[in-house]
Parts: structure tokens; C-alpha cells; sequence
């Protein structure tokens, strides 16, 4: 549903964006991460037709954003970092307003209002003036009036931000719902964990460029060269410690000595090499009680990346 190819942005003498690709297709939440001023406002301004790209291609549901942008915009659903409510209209009125804006029919218009309040639990809220409403409900009612004209792309930049935890929690539990009827969603956020827990795909982001960009667990698999892996065993077994020792893809850490139940070592191998290591164990009669492997999750690799590693 969103193809970007070779997105180039430049500011003036400012490059935001440097050539970057990616896709979501629909029904998939993908989470675009990076630092401040990475150029991930940017990337999405881009694809929500507000700025006109230096390089590049950017195609929505098959438009080209670039070359078609009024097709574009009537498939896209976009919530900006900073939104705007209108603080004296009316939860309902708000909603109403965009429905109005997106050219839905007037005998339409309440059925998609009502539609759109129900499915960010807004209907108690309806006639109350916006102003009235806490941060978390606010970001629900620019959800609300994002959706109202059932674009089938959600732009969401930096929706959870604010939000306290049981909002974001909620927050999560919508666009998950939201990506399950269809929707193809692209999310930008600085948290991590809640990316984690939420997007199917991420790209990773620094000064301009993506330096990561997949599935979810094969970007982590790929960041994640390096493996840990910790054996608990239910007594002391001097063996199972040589056989780590001796292991050419085993590592074990300093504090693992041959008298530890736990013993946790850095591993290099592959897939098959940590099951072949947990066979040899247990052939060795190692009383294992349990054998996990480890691996970076987001949060590592974005502070890496932040670093400046994996580039
Ligand atoms: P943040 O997480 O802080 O919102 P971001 O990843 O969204 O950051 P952008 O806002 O896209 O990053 O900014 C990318 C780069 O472009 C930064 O160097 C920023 O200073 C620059 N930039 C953004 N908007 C403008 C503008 N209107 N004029 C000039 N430079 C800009």
C-alpha cells in the first residue's frame, strides 16, 4: 500500500532524507525509528503529499503521491506529531468537521462520526467540548477524526507520545485492531518497547538514511550476531562448564565457573549449533533444567544505532 523509493528530502542545504526505501503493505503496522532529527516527520510529510520530495518515488494504494496527489490524499489518514484540536468544538463536532472536509455525504456524516467515536471510545465524550478532554482522550479524538473517512493508510506520527501507560496500552490494542481489518499503518515513536510490541516491520533511522529496515524478528536476528545463551542446570556439573569451554562457538562470561547452576555464555554459531550444543549436553547427562536463548531486542539495537553501529 506504501512503496517509497530513493526518497530524497533536502531543506535548503539541510539533506533530511537520503535516499531512503520502504513498503507496508496492508494489514501491516510498520514502526519507523530513529533519533531526533533523523527525518522521520519528514519521510511521513512526504508521503502525506505535504512536502514535495527532491528525489525519489513515493506510491500510495498503487498513486503516485508525487505526480497524483489528490488520489493520494483521499486514501491517506494522517495524524501529525504536533495535531491540533479545535479546543471549543464538540468531540462529535471535531469529528464531523474532517467528515465534512473529506466531502462524505451530510446523510452519511453521522453514522461515520458515531462509527469512529465508538472505535476510539469516545461516545460518553461526544458532547463535551474538546478542551475538556485529558491528553490521552485528545489523542483518541484525532484518531477519531483520522479515520472518519475510512482511508485504508494510516500516517500516525508519534501517536503514543504523551500518552500515560494504560492509554498506550490502549493505543496499541486500536492500531493492532485497526491493521487486523486491513489498514496498512506506518508508525514513528522514540518507544521502543511499545514499537516492539506493536509493529510487524521497522526501519531504523539516522541522520537521513534507514539503517535497518525488515521484518521485525529478522532485523533482530540480524543485529543480533551475537547470541547469549544461559543453561541452568539443577546441580553444579563441572562437564557441561569444560564443554562450553571447549565449544568453538561458546564464550562462556566471567562470572561462569565450573561450580555455577547458571551458566550464561556469548554464542556465535548458528540456529542449528545452539541445538546441537543443547544435544551435546544433554548426551553428556547435564542435569539442565532449563536452556534460553537470548537475543537484542529494539532497544539494543536502536541504541546502537544511535551510537553509530550497525551502519
Ligand atoms: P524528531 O524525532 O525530533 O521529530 P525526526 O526524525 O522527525 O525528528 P525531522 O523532523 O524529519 O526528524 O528532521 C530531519 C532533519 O531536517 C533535521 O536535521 C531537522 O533539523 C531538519 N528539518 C526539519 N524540518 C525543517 C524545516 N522546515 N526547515 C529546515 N530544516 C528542517
Amino acid at each position: 500500500m506504501i512503496e517509497i523509493r530513493d526518497l530524497k528530502v533536502d531543506y535548503g542545504d539541510t539533506i533530511a532524507v537520503d535516499g531512503i526505501s520502504f513498503q507496508v503493505e496492508a494489514g501491516q503496522i510498520y514502526g519507523l525509528i530513529g533519533p531526533n532529527g533523523a527525518g522521520k516527520t519528514t519521510t511521513i510529510k512526504a508521503i502525506a503529499t505535504l512536502l514535495e520530495p527532491t528525489y525519489g518515488e513515493i506510491s500510495v494504494g498503487g498513486a503516485s503521491a508525487i505526480h497524483d496527489p489528490e488520489k493520494t490524499r483521499g486514501m491517506i489518514g494522517y495524524m501529525p506529531d504536533f495535531p491540533p484540536v479545535y479546543e471549543d468544538l464538540k468531540v462529535w463536532e471535531f469529528v464531523d468537521l474532517f467528515a465534512a472536509a473529506y466531502g462524505l455525504p451530510v446523510e452519511k456524516r453521522a453514522f461515520e462520526v458515531n462509527r469512529c467515536l465508538e472505535v476510539t471510545d469516545l461516545v460518553t465524550k461526544r458532547n463535551v467540548l474538546c478542551k475538556t478532554l485529558s491528553r490521552g482522550m485528545k489523542q483518541r479524538a484525532l484518531l477519531a477524526k483520522t479515520l472518519v473517512h475510512e482511508p485504508p493508510v494510516l500516517l500516525l506520527d508519534e501517536p503514543a507520545a504523551n500518552l500515560d501507560p494504560k492509554a498506550r496500552i490502549e493505543m496499541r490494542n486500536l492500531l493492532k485492531r485497526l491493521a487486523q481489518e486491513g489498514k496498512a499503518i506506518l508508525v514513528s515513536s522514540h518507544v521502543l518497547t511499545e514499537l516492539q510490541d506493536l509493529c510487524d516491520s521497522i526501519g531504523i533511522m539516522r541522520e537521513g538514511r534507514m539503517v535497518i529496515d525488515g521484518k521485525l524478528d529478522e532485523v533482530i536476528d540480524q543485529a543480533s550476531a551475537t547470541r547469549t545463551i544461559q543453561v541452568e542446570l539443577l546441580h553444579p556439573f563441572p562437564e557441561a562448564y569444560l564443554l562450553l569451554m571447549e565449544h568453538p562457538h561458546a564464550h562462556p562470561l566471567e562470572d561462569t565457573n565450573e561450580n555455577s547452576v547458571s551458566l550464561v555464555v556469548n554464542f556465535d554459531g548458528e540456529v542449528e549449533d545452539v541445538a546441537n550444543l543443547l544435544r551435546s549436553l544433554v548426551e553428556r547427562g547435564a542435569p539442565v533444567k532449563s536452556f534460553h536463548e537470548r537475543k537484542a531486542g529494539v532497544e539494543e539495537l536502536f541504541l546502537s544505532v544511535e551510537a553509530g553501529g550497525q551502519s
